[in-house]
């Protein structure tokens, strides 16, 4: 099996469809499908092992990743937000390289989509490396995350119906093409046989205008980009209408409640989709579906309106356990890490396998299952604070400080001390037009918390850092503490 099929397979069944809208250009499935062959042999005649787009969502990035798999070679998109030092030393792991970047993109596509050539002999090889990411970098630093064709396959196959989507629906991609999320959108509309919009940067006006314009059904948003929407619309100044939005699938990153229970006010028919994955599992493995929103929206029982905290349930095809540190399995309840296995789960690394000899992925996620089966997630092992041999939460403390109506978002880290190992500090950011100070906020802790967990320092920020996928970057937070040795 090899991923380039999926294209295969819908362009053969939809020739005419719209496979690509992008910037203003429609690229039907027959013309995708001669685009990937005409860059597979590109890619072929240039020598090359590594296949790389260095760029926002433009159709480069279909072209290039159905080509790469066509010539059996390694798609690793890269970030454009990385500095070139840092860039320099990804593409040092990944020669011979061919690279598209924003200068040479439009030559790539219309070379790729003038081609009148053979179709290639495509590689049957499941085990062969399909697409290569390098993790976001947020614990440290970005692991390049080796998925094989038989492990995007098996999600793919697993998740999406061959032609399930009618003519008329269409798929906005707004998340960057270097992240699974970004890389599944992909790979799904085109075996679904949607037409996949692509937005080059996310804005929420623009998203909004693209929705409208392009009457799309489905989208994926990451939690700042639908709290961006909401915020959008609720300060009235969305002129759109969004009515054409069938389902939002979200993920990527914890999302605050607040902000899922008024999207599911403002948009009563969309069908919203909690998912929960990382790169080293093709994406998702959990689900919280339009039904567990519906319920847990309507209920009064605190279990079932408690949901919206939960990422539902994993899929069929995988099993999740909760391990505690000696990986002793957990009973329902108890808070441990999250061990994943299926064969969508590749857990491996360029430089190491970091699945155990029977197949489980420790994700250094910390959750726990209830008794039905739904997951929760409490924060991620490597943010753990250990302050006199004591394990803290940062998450249980932010979640106090947010508590105080002059707080709007809250980051704590924990940095070396002399005495405990690690102390407790925290960043904050003020609501708009509020004031509280330091000691209250620490008296605010200690009113609900153990006195280990009151912050020592509180510092207050205009905002906290985030990357594109809306995740907080604690790591930068703390060397804003403590800065690290030069
Ligand atoms: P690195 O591993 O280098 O730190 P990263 O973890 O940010 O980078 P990703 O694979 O993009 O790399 O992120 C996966 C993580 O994102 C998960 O382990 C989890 O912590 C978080 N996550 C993903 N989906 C959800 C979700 N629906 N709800 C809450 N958190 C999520």
């Amino acid at each position: 099996m090899n991923t380039f099929t999926l294209l295969e397979m819908t362009a053969t069944s939809f020739p005419e469809r719209i496979a690509v809208h992008s910037d203003g250009r429609d690229i039907t499935y027959s013309a995708l499908y001669r685009a990937a062959c005409g860059a597979a042999a590109t890619f072929q005649k240039s020598g090359c092992q590594y296949v790389s787009v260095l760029d926002v969502n433009s159709p480069a990035v279909p072209i290039a990743l159905y080509g790469a798999a066509a010539a059996g070679l390694s798609f690793v998109p890269l970030n454009y937000r990385l500095t070139e030092v840092e860039l320099d030393k990804l593409k040092a792991r990944i020669q011979p390289l061919y690279l598209v970047d924003q200068v040479g993109r439009e030559d790539f596509i219309a070379k790729s989509m003038a081609y009148e050539g053979e179709s290639p002999k495509v590689p049957d090889d499941p085990r062969a490396i399909a697409v290569q990411l390098f993790t976001s970098g947020t614990t440290g630093a970005p692991k390049a995350a080796v998925l094989r064709h038989e492990n995007l396959m098996s999600y793919i196959l697993g998740t999406v119906e061959f032609a399930g989507a009618d003519q008329n629906e269409a798929s906005l991609v707004s998340v960057p093409p270097y992240h699974i999320a970004g890389i599944s959108a992909v790979l799904s509309a085109v075996y679904a046989g949607r037409k996949l919009v692509q937005l080059p940067n996310f804005d929420a006006d623009d998203w909004m205008k693209l929705v409208e314009n392009q009457q799309v059904t489905h989208a994926f948003l990451v939690p700042t980009m639908l709290s961006r929407i909401v915020e959008t619309i609720d300060a009235g100044r969305n002129a759109c209408n969004l009515g054409s939005l069938r389902a939002i699938a979200y993920g990527g990153g914890n999302m605050p409640e607040a902000v899922i229970r008024r999207a599911l006010e403002i948009f009563p028919q969309v069908a919203f989709t909690n998912a929960y994955g990382l790169t080293e599992t093709s994406s998702t493995i959990a689900l919280m579906t339009p039904d567990d929103h519906r319920e847990a929206l309507s209920s009064n029982d605190p279990q079932i309106a408690g949901r919206l905290q939960s990422v539902g349930k994993p899929l069929a095809s995988v099993e999740v356990e909760i391990r505690d540190d000696s990986g002793n399995v957990l009973a329902a309840g108890s808070v441990g890490e999250v061990y994943v296995r299926g064969a969508q789960v590749s857990g491996e690394y360029l430089e190491r396998k970091a699945t155990t000899s029977d197949g489980w992925f420790p994700t250094r996620d910390r959750g726990y299952l209830d008794k039905l089966g739904y997951l929760y997630l409490m924060g991620r092992a490597d943010d753990i604070i250990v302050r006199g041999g004591e394990n803290i939460s940062p998450g249980e403390i932010e979640d106090v400080l947010t508590s105080h109506e002059a707080i709007a978002d809250a980051c704590v880290v924990g940095i070396p001390d002399s005495d405990w190992g690690e102390c407790v500090v925290a960043a904050v950011v003020l609501a708009h037009g509020k004031w509280v100070d330091v000691a209250a906020l620490q008296q605010l802790v200690r009113g609900k918390m153990r006195s280990s967990r009151v912050p020592g320092e509180i510092r207050f920020l205009p905002s906290l850092p985030y990357n594109e996928m809306g995740k907080l970057l604690r790591r930068t937070v703390r060397e804003a503490f403590c800065p690290p040795a030069t």
